[in-house]
């Protein structure tokens, strides 16, 4: 009874609020209309103070960092006994990382400042914007997950930190309920937890994040990070100067087995974010012309993508551009979707050697993507990749896609009519326009990729058995095992310049064979020619063909002979079921 009462006074409630509101709703929506013209054609009429490199020690540089001792201490690994190695594998399996040794590493402990020497010379605003650390996770180990917290409480100016927002996306380990919940009471406040209803993965868990945060900057962080020295002004300052600036940390790596903290580029030299064409993240070293824009070394500076985990934006320029396209399920691509977004709509992307941010990188991925994956027919991230290129690529960029990546042809990207009528609606630049202003580097690594010739399993005549990478990585000899339709070791590719590719590898010949390895950067050319009436693989260089030997199995290259079945291959194109 109590109950249904309730309901009708809430009813009722809800009625005259509703009325009340439309009104206010209609101004809102005025205004944030207004908020996306000003996005659009952002310019900033306030001057504002610029960072400025002084001689003295920065003003928000910490004055004295006390010496501490014990495990992991300064970065260094963390070595356990040898009658903790069973425990730790078996938390290496469940979170991909050694749980036992984090364990035992304090939640505050110091790592070793990274930033070049000239970061701690810089001054920044006062008046910064206020940031949300956003950090999303799923079933994530407790001390990785409150590491995080406690560097960013630790190493950020208070005054720009609004608060942590943890966002839990139905996570079912019990050291994620109530204890988490208990923990964070100690934050007075600071921290913040929401949790997910159901699994969304983490793409549509950031974009729940960046609407549930109250700061006026929103920063992402994965749920095994650690903030380096000062990490956060020099991530506010551009922002603040241009809200269609998305910064991004430099990420330092820390390791998934010994908890060691160390930068994953030695020597002061500036990366960047680059993609090949099956989308596959990539980094660049900085070119001249990049690098010289600035007058100094520590400075921001301009990268085309970024890696997706970490990095920190004006909120309500996130959420102008549509947050996250919602229809990118649990992970990947997403970070390609944001960056195109920005740079085709006007804003642009700064990588801030200033600010530095070590993440574990772990061995593999120790979830599954749940429900979620019943959803789709098809590899999920290459769906992924398929909505985000066929909404910003232009045509020709597609066709690099499809040509890398032949089965996503047949893989329904589901519909993406509201992606594009964002795009037409903030008037964003071509695909041709990124390339040649933005990411022109990405075709010194990755040129144009030219058609393939052919594609498919290529089966041996006289075996009846199909090339196979067999799994490994390069440098490593191709295999033969039974042909089983489409799994990627087995998708190979003849391209009209004779290289020969398995996903973003390649296939090369020796003395001892023939072997997958690294495709040499910068080219598309191989020396692979297919014949298709006497079906041989001829080797232009060598003038030899690709031949399996009947006992051994072993490939290697031959002295050509047209008419022995063991040299004579068929390429087959099959047609996925999804
Ligand atoms: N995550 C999530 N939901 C998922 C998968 C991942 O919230 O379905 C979280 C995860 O806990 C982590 C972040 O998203 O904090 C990034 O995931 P992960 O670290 O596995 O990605 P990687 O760093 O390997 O790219
Ligand atoms: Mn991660």
């Amino acid at each position: 009874m109590r109950i249904v009462q309730l309901r009708k006074s809430r009813l009722f409630k809800l009625v005259a609020a509703a009325l009340c509101i439309i009104p206010l709703i209609y101004i809102v929506f005025l205004q944030s209309s207004h908020e996306d013209i000003k996005f659009s054609a952002f310019s900033s009429k306030k001057v504002k103070t610029k960072p400025q490199l002084v001689s003295e020690l920065g003003n928000f540089d910490p004055r004295n960092v006390a010496d501490r001792t014990g495990a992991g201490e300064g970065g260094r690994p963390h070595i356990l006994r040898d009658d903790q190695q069973n425990d730790a594998s078996q938390t290496l399996t469940e979170f991909g990382m050694n749980m036992v040794c984090s364990d035992e590493i304090s939640l505050s402990r110091s790592i070793p400042d990274t930033r070049l020497a000239e970061c701690k010379h810089w001054n920044y605003p006062e008046d910064l914007p206020k940031a949300s650390v956003i950090i999303v996770f799923h079933n994530e180990g407790w001390s990785t997950l409150l590491r995080t917290v406690h560097s960013v409480i630790n190493r950020s100016p208070p005054q720009f930190l609004e608060e942590v927002l943890l966002v839990d996306d139905y996570s079912n380990k019990d050291h994620l309920k109530g204890r988490l919940e208990q923990y964070i009471t100690r934050f007075d406040g600071k921290v913040r937890l929401i949790r997910n209803k159901e699994r969304e993965g983490l793409i549509r868990t950031r974009s729940y994040g960046a609407k549930e945060a109250r700061g006026e900057v929103i920063l992402f962080l994965d749920a095994h990070c650690e903030v380096n020295v000062n990490w956060l002004p020099p991530l506010l300052a551009p922002i603040y100067r241009d809200k269609t600036i998305m910064t991004v940390p430099v990420i330092d790596g820390i390791d998934f087995k010994t908890f060691e903290y160390r930068p994953v580029y030695q020597g002061g030299h500036h990366y960047r974010g680059i993609f090949e064409w099956g989308m596959l993240y990539k980094e660049n070293e900085l070119s001249q012309k990049e690098a010289k824009k600035r007058e100094h070394n520590s400075e921001p500076y301009k990268s085309p993508t970024h890696a997706g985990g970490l990095f920190a934006m004006n909120r309500d320029y996130f959420l102008s551009l549509g947050a996250y396209d919602p229809g990118l399920l649990v992970w990947g691509g997403e970070n390609f979707e944001l960056s195109f977004k920005i740079w085709q709509c006007g804003g642009s992307i700064e990588w801030v050697p200033c600010s530095r941010v070590g993440h574990v990188y772990r061995g593999f991925m120790p979830y599954n993507f749940g429900k979620l994956s019943q959803k789709k027919k098809g590899p999920l991230v290459t769906i992924n990749y398929k909505r985000v290129i066929e909404t910003w690529f232009d045509d020709k960029f597609k066709e690099y896609f499809y040509t890398r990546e032949p089965l996503a042809r047949f893989l329904d990207k589901g519909d993406i009519s509201e992606q594009l009528a964002l795009k037409e609606r903030l008037g964003c630049k071509s695909f041709e326009w990124f390339m040649d202003n933005v990411a022109y580097d990405v075709y010194d690594k990755f040129p144009a990729l030219p058609p393939n010739l052919h594609w498919g399993e290529l089966r041996n005549v006289a075996s009846q058995n199909c090339m196979d990478t067999l799994g490994h990585g390069p440098p490593s000899l191709m295999g033969m095992s039974h042909c089983h339709g489409f799994g990627n070791n087995q998708l190979i590719r003849l391209n009209a310049k004779g290289q020969l590719g398995v996903g973003e590898r390649c296939i090369e010949a020796d003395t001892q064979g023939i072997k997958l390895v690294f495709c040499r950067l910068g080219t598309v050319d191989g020396p692979w020619e297919y014949d298709e009436t006497s079906r041989t693989l001829f080797h232009r260089v060598h003038k030899k063909c690709v031949a399996l030997h009947p006992q051994t199995s072993h490939l290697s290259l031959m002295p050509c002979d047209t008419v022995n079945t063991y040299q004579q291959w068929t390429f087959k194109e099959l047609q996925p079921k999804y």
